[in-house]
Parts: C-alpha cells; sequence; structure tokens
C-alpha cells in the first residue's frame, strides 16, 4: 500500500499524455473534514485516527490502528482523509452535472468500516462519496467492487439501505481476507437484494474473471437503473499479485474498465465514479491498469500495444533497479465467453456464478437462468 504505486500511477499518465487531453481535469482535493467523516465514521473512531496520526505511539488496537495490516504513521488522518475528499468532491461534481466521469485511483479503501481501520483501509472514501451524492439528490447508487478482496466494508455500510446497491466479484472468502462475501449475503431485512456477492475460485483467470463479472454485474445494473455509477478497480486480481490468488491480466481489467464505462452510458445516464482500490505488485500491474482506467474514462481508451514511455521506464529503472514492462499489455488476448452460451455444471466459475444469480436475481425480477 505504499504511496510509491500512486506516485508510478500518476507519472505514468502523464508521460502517455492521458491528463492534456482535451475536456480532462486534475484536481486537487483537501482532506475531509470531521463532519463529512462522520457520514460514514464513528466520532470516536475518527479521533482515535487523528490521535494516533499526531503520535503513532497512541494508536489503538480496539480500532484497528498499529496493527500489522494498518500501522500508524504520521500524517496519516490527514492522507486517508484526503482520499475522502477527492472521491466526495467527485461524487458531488458527477450529480450537479459538473462533470462526466471522474476517476480516483488513489481512493476505493473499501474495508474501513464504521468504528475500525481494516486491511490497509482507514476511511471509506467510497461510502462518503456515496453518502453525499443521496443527499446531494442521487436517489439510486450502485456500487461495483472488482477487487480481489470482498468489499465488506462499502457493503456494511449500506446493508439496509434499499437505495444503494452494491456487487462484490471476489476472490472466495475460503480463501482470502476477510473471509466474507458469500451468494447469501444479500443485504438488511430492510433491503434485501441490495448486497449481492460472486466468490470466485482461487486461481481464476481471465476467461472466467470476465465470464463472471459480465454474467452479473450489467443485468443488475440495468434492472437497478442507478442515478449514478460507482466502480472500484482494486488490481490485485492479478496473477503477479503477492496476495490474492486470481490470475486476472492487466488487459482483462482494461476489458472491464470498457465495460463498467459503457454500462454507466447505458444505465447511468454516464454517471460514473472510478475508483482504484488494492494493488501490491507496484510496477507491472498498478500503473498500467489504472492508466488504462483513466485513458477509458477521458473517452479514448489505450490500445493493449502502447507502448509504455521510455522516460517511465528510465525511472523505474533507476528508482527499483529492475526493467519495467514495455508495452501497456500483459499480451493476454483476454476474451470470454458469455453467459448466454450455456451453464457449465462441471465448471467451478460457473457453479459460483450461478449461486450468485439464484441467490440474487429473484429478488430483482430477474430470472437467474435467462437474464
Ligand atoms: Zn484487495
Ligand atoms: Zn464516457
Amino acid at each position: 500500500m505504499a504511496p510509491v504505486r500512486l506516485e508510478l500511477t500518476a507519472r505514468l499518465c502523464e508521460q502517455l499524455g492521458l491528463f492534456d487531453r482535451p475536456g480532462v481535469s486534475v484536481v486537487g482535493a483537501e482532506p475531509a473534514d470531521d463532519e463529512l467523516l462522520t457520514t460514514v465514521h464513528d466520532r470516536a473512531y475518527v479521533e482515535a485516527v487523528k490521535a494516533a496520526s499526531a503520535d503513532p505511539r497512541q494508536a489503538q488496537e480496539v480500532f484497528g490502528l498499529g496493527t500489522e495490516d494498518d500501522p500508524a504513521f504520521p500524517g496519516m488522518h490527514e492522507a486517508a482523509a484526503r482520499i475522502v475528499g477527492g472521491s466526495v468532491d467527485l461524487g458531488r461534481a458527477l450529480v450537479a452535472g459538473r462533470v462526466r466521469h471522474g476517476v480516483n485511483f488513489t481512493g476505493g479503501m473499501h474495508h474501513a468500516k464504521p468504528g475500525c481501520a481494516s486491511g490497509f483501509c482507514v476511511y471509506n472514501d467510497a461510502a462518503a462519496a456515496i453518502v453525499a451524492m443521496l443527499r446531494e439528490g442521487a436517489e439510486r447508487i450502485v456500487y461495483v467492487d472488482l477487487d480481489c478482496h470482498h468489499g465488506d466494508g462499502t457493503e456494511a455500510a449500506f446493508w439496509d439501505d434499499p437505495r444503494v446497491l452494491t456487487v462484490s466479484v471476489h476472490e472466495s472468502g475460503t480463501t482470502l481476507f476477510p473471509g466474507t462475501g458469500f451468494a447469501d449475503e444479500l443485504g438488511g431485512p430492510g433491503a434485501l437484494g441490495s448486497a449481492v456477492n460472486l466468490a470466485l475460485p482461487a486461481r481464476t483467470g481471465d476467461a472466467g474473471w470476465l465470464r463472471a463479472v459480465h454474467a452479473v454485474v450489467p443485468p443488475l445494473v440495468r434492472s437497478f437503473a442507478p442515478d449514478v455509477l460507482v466502480t472500484q478497480h482494486g488490481c490485485d486480481t492479478h496473477g503477479l499479485d503477492p496476495l490474492g490468488h486470481l490470475q486476472v491480466s492487466v488487459d482483462a481489467q482494461r476489458v472491464a474498465a470498457a465495460s463498467m464505462h459503457a454500462l454507466a452510458h447505458e444505465a447511468s445516464g454516464g454517471r460514473w465514479l472510478a475508483l482504484g482500490g488494492g494493488g501490491y505488485e507496484v510496477v507491472d500491474v498498478v500503473p498500467r491498469t489504472w492508466a488504462h482506467l483513466v485513458a477509458e474514462a477521458s473517452g479514448q481508451p489505450l490500445a493493449p500495444g502502447t507502448p509504455v514511455p521510455v522516460a517511465w521506464r528510465d525511472h523505474v529503472r533507476e528508482a527499483f533497479g529492475r526493467e519495467a514492462p514495455a508495452t501497456m499489455s500483459d499480451g493476454a488476448p483476454a476474451t470470454f465467453t458469455g453467459w448466454e452460451s450455456g451453464y457449465d455444471p462441471d465448471d467451478a466459475v460457473d457453479r459460483a456464478v450461478l449461486a450468485t444469480r439464484r441467490a440474487a436475481f429473484p429478488l430483482h425480477g430477474l430470472d437467474p437462468d435467462f437474464d
């Protein structure tokens, strides 16, 4: 989770010219204030983060701080609050119609809970942006989480809220943190069906992952007809990621980003807030995946074979003493067969997809076998 992954991503976007494209603005963000943070977090927790931020020795484990996953560091409150500020600003600009799409690849901190830090996440910017958009007039929002890990914190924030549908596609909790996110986790009694979970087997590759994402996400988003589509693009699904056990390529992530973009135009009036998330292979995976995301949101996706700028590769060599990838592709075809081709009971991915469709689709008036 070292900030270098963000620095490398921004530098790659810059050197690919993505920030200079017509219609693209790069905007700064101020740290969210307490009023904003307490829309999704307990005041006592925010105070605990501030205390740990001022003096890391004050970190309290009861709030998940000072732990192996969420070590305390000076300035952690401001850093985490600034991520929230960025996502909230973009959400408000989307609802007000000032921008069509927003990308905050520093965001997507989906494990943070109301009262504690979790899984490298301190403040949940995705939840705060969704709350802010609801307050500013959005009536229905879909949050799609493509991170390797279950988007448990964001899901919990809206567990009983029928206005927000959260859909998380991730490696099964039987093999990965946080151990939740199964097909039968569907939301609270006031909002049954407002949480949807697809738990994929470890080692799922491009074809299975893309088939699964497309078998579940588009039908639900179309049927829910949100005012805004929020997507989390954690790229710890990659085969090189040191934490997750999926085998998704940069190319497949690129295809998924394009699908989310198209879906926003089709189902949410084009209002699309795209966030980063996990991703711990900081040279080969994170920068290229999120540069593709930025390019996609700018309206002009980068061809997979686009060369990685020499200046960026030189920087990587100097800073890390290793070679950077030569192109924006892993060379993977990133093709898949759609669900309409039929269900294969011998395929573990298909069984996972069908479990989710059977559990969730009827709650949305959809047919698990045919929609
Ligand atoms: Zn993750
Ligand atoms: Zn667009």
